[in-house]
């Protein structure tokens, strides 16, 4: 089995990084930074976000393990002091694969035929860099809405914990392929309406935005930042790809909710 490291470049994170290596080369596994069969990501949620992106073109390949080196995250679940644990489990191949929904975005432009195609693991948010941001709102190619406001927020169920529930959004089980759009401070007076409230969408629905005035957005796929000129529209749907994580003791999500959100024995 081959695997690779992801590190956030701190010193305790880069000192599991070598432990960590060394104990699974003394398994005999291979380090390979190109196609691991694993990645284990030291350090926070983001730097997880970041090896997900690295590794987004083999994720039917290839399963994460997040440890982390701050404060226990969604996705940064084992503590630093498990890792000689850890480390046994992967080269015993004692170990489930869970998966994730994914969010697949598409960006279609007024000046050319190009599209481009993201997936996020959290989030993608589309904000106007300059004036308030309109946006037409269609839901399975009906019309829904007109939003007036800062911003409109498209999350995966395993983001629903991130971004999304600062924006009020409910948090979703990762069982359920769905995705959920929140609002960002929308104007709602007796001229500019909006429904206000989260929706959540099943995986055989769309939601297309397209833009009402400027044609210049800032869109975030997790924690990349894009400027996009020209934008006729933007596409989201639930997508055919799941991301995989590596489970190798039992760790329900609604513990992590408690345990990040309400308390936790750390
Ligand atoms: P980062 O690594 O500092 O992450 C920011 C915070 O979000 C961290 O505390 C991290 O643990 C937490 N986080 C990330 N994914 C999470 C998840 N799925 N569930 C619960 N908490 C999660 O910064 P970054 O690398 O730029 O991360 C980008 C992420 O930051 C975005 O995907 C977005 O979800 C989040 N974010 C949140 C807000 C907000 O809450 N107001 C604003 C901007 C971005």
């Amino acid at each position: 089995m081959k695997f690779a490291i992801q590190t956030r470049n701190d010193t305790l994170s880069e000192r599991l990084r070598d432990e960590a290596k060394g104990y699974l080369s003394d398994f005999g596994l291979e380090y390979d930074e190109n196609e691991p069969d694993i990645v284990l990501s030291i350090g926070g949620d983001g730097t997880l976000l970041h090896a997900f992106h690295k590794y987004i073109h083999r994720l039917q390949h290839t399963a994460f393990v997040g440890i982390h080196t701050g404060h226990l995250g969604f996705y940064a679940d084992w503590k630093p002091l498990e890792i000689e644990k850890l480390v046994i489990s992967i080269a015993r191949k004692e170990y489930d694969v869970i998966e994730y929904p994914l969010l697949e975005v598409r960006i279609n432009y007024r000046t050319s035929d190009e599209v481009a195609t993201y997936l996020a693991l959290n989030e993608s948010t589309v904000k106007s860099p300059e004036v308030t941001l309109v946006m037409d709102v269609e839901l399975n190619g009906e019309h829904f809405e007109r939003f007036r406001g800062d911003g409109l927020c498209m999350s995966t169920p395993s983001g629903s914990t991130a971004y999304n529930k600062a924006l009020g959004g409910a948090i979703i089980h990762p069982a359920l392929p769905a995705m959920q759009l929140t609002e960002m401070a929308s104007i709602n007076n007796r001229v500019f309406r909006t429904v206000g409230s989260p929706l959540v969408l099943p995986s055989h629905h769309n939601c297309v935005l397209t833009p009402v005035n400027g044609p210049d957005f800032m869109v975030t796929i997790d924690h990349l930042q894009l400027l996009h000129k020209d934008v006729k529209s933007i596409e989201y749907k639930v997508s055919g790809q799941r991301v995989r994580f590596a489970r190798f003791r039992p760790f329900p999500f609604w513990k992590r909710v408690h345990d990040s959100f309400i308390a936790s024995d750390e």
